[in-house]
């Protein structure tokens, strides 16, 4: 018999109502249809599954690879009276003889199982003689070979497809950009299913990105001028960094305190601890810090450098405003800092594929960076979620202008290319706009036709097209060769004038509104 969700979550679950696309999603799985379930973490995926395991008749399998979880998710469903089980390394052999004679019998719910013990034959064997209401593989990204918490056993999840056809599957995850969602749903063999993503927008947090200029003095008029006395979080790339920019905001008077992994642990640990406890400090950190911090008052999030990724930046600003309140996601960026990026990437020792995708994902990020658009959206369009045109963003509250770029683009292209693809931004600028340097004299570069072509243009403007150029993949900044610029291979219709380019304009009222003045 199939009982109502509806009233399932009342009388079991003691809620109200659904939230976001949870009926829908428990509908499309009652009905039987298999599914990719992204959500942000809270936003309650669990329910997606475990109201279908209670309306369905038979055992629901749900696949998780963190024990720790698996046994407080059992503890909590038998709170509730919802006879839930579990299997793992950590059950007695006893006891999981007991638990599969209970399955067989239709006695138990929802039964919680590590993949690799799923994956055992004898499991499969028991599995096959039970009536089964679903299958629910959580974490769902763990089978994808790029991420970081790759699972080598997820893979043989898509055994399930065969041997159980007809058992809906649901596969639910919060971190999932476009390759690894494509991932999720071919390797786990859910093309015939329903994907529903919701949940990622943050709207109290307030997105703002400004070009770096003199970045600790933009960071202190910020916080200043913003942040008084309240609790923030500021990200920078390296452990000298953090200590350098700590240090010096202790100097001005704030009250900062250190976080990255070369620190010895107990001061990790007792300054962690502070900025939790503690109301009104300001942690200088890398990436190491924020795991599982959950502080609810953290007003801003500001970050000196650029995140890996759009996920990381999402992760990342997402520790601040937890409570509701409105709260700043703060950057500014430089050429310099994509610069660094690429270095980072090109230098590292992972194989090819990693490193393209370590690219894409990088092009993803400055796209965002230099986007005319709503900010908002274009972060939830990467997590194939949607918003409205948000009004709390930078681009939303001072609309930024495009302009048809296509001829400044070919002039710097020019540039570049004439003077043979081996100087950085500052001496292309410099022959852009028929700036006499020793250099550009010493190297001749003043016989250039393109000398002085695009002395229209302060230097600002041009940083500033050289960066979108950049972004846009047109340019690429050559990492052995001192940051020089180089013209990517596909440049040459824009060349011909038969691809035009759209360009953000007025970068300098932009750093302006960084630094917190007004025009
Ligand atoms: P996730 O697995 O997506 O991180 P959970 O399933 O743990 O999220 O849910 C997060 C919190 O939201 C839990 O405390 C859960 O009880 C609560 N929750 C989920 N759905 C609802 C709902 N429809 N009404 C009220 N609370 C809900
Ligand atoms: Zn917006």
């Amino acid at each position: 018999m199939v009982d109502d969700p509806l009233s399932i979550l009342r009388s079991v679950f003691g809620y109200e109502s659904f939230r976001g696309p949870q009926r829908d999603i428990i509908d499309h799985v009652i009905a039987g249809g298999d599914a990719l379930v992204l959500m942000p973490t809270g936003g309650g995926k669990s329910l997606c599954y475990q109201v279908p395991a209670l309306c369905r008749s038979g055992v629901a399998v749900v696949v998780s690879p963190l024990i720790a979880l698996m046994q407080d998710q059992v503890e909590a469903l038998r709170q509730l009276g919802v006879k839930a089980a579990a299997i793992n390394s950590t059950i007695s052999f006893g006891a999981v003889v007991e638990i599969e004679r209970a399955m067989r019998a239709g006695e138990i719910d929802l039964v919680y199982v590590a993949p690799e013990r799923l994956l055992q034959p004898a499991f499969l064997d028991n599995l096959a003689r039970c009536p089964l209401a679903l299958f629910a593989i959580d974490e769902a990204h763990c089978v994808s070979q790029w991420g970081h918490d790759f699972r080598p056993e997820y893979l043989q999840l898509a055994t399930l497809a065969d041997r159980f056809p007809g058992v809906p599957r649901v596969a639910l995850t919060a971190t999932a950009d476009g390759p690894t969602r494509r991932e999720i749903v071919e390797r786990l063999h859910l093309t015939d299913g329903a994907q529903f993503i919701s949940g990622f927008d943050r709207p109290n947090i307030r997105y703002r990105i400004g070009l770096k200029d003199n970045p600790k003095a933009q960071l202190l008029r910020f916080i200043r001028e913003e942040h008084p006395g309240d609790s923030g979080i500021i990200y920078c790339l390296s452990r000298n960094k953090v200590e350098e920019t700590a240090g010096w905001l202790r100097e001005q008077g704030l009250e900062a305190l250190a976080y990255h992994a070369g620190l010895d642990k107990h001061v990790r640990a007792a300054n962690q601890s502070k900025f939790l406890r503690e109301e009104g400090l300001i942690m200088v950190a890398t990436i190491a810090f924020g795991m599982g911090i959950d502080k609810p008052d953290v007003r801003f999030v500001a970050h000196l450098d650029l995140p890996k990724s759009l996920e990381a930046y999402y992760q990342e600003t997402g520790r601040a405003g937890r409570d509701g309140l409105p709260s700043d996601a703060w950057m500014v960026y430089g050429l310099q800092d994509v610069a660094k990026v690429r270095q980072m990437i090109e230098g590292s020792e992972a194989p090819d594929e990693i490193k393209a995708i370590e690219r894409r994902k990088l092009n993803a990020l400055l796209g965002f960076c230099e986007t005319a658009r709503c900010r908002r959206q274009v972060l939830l369009e990467y997590f194939a979620d949607t918003c409205e045109p948000c009004g709390n963003c930078d681009t939303c509250l001072e609309p930024v202008e495009t302009f048809d770029g296509t001829q400044v683009t070919q002039k710097a292209l020019s540039a570049i290319y004439r003077t043979g693809q081996r100087y950085g931004s500052g001496h292309v600028i410099d022959v852009l706009r028929g700036t006499e340097t020793e250099r550009t004299r010493s190297l001749g570069h003043q016989r250039l036709p393109t000398w002085g072509v695009g002395a229209d243009l302060g230097k600002d403007q041009w940083q500033s097209v050289l960066r979108q150029l950049v972004a846009l993949g047109h340019v690429v900044v050559d990492v052995e060769g001192h940051g020089a610029l180089r013209l990517s291979p596909e440049v040459r219709p824009i060349l011909r004038g038969e691809q035009p380019v759209l360009l953000r304009k007025d970068p300098a009222a932009r750093s302006r509104a960084a630094k917190g003045e007004r025009r």
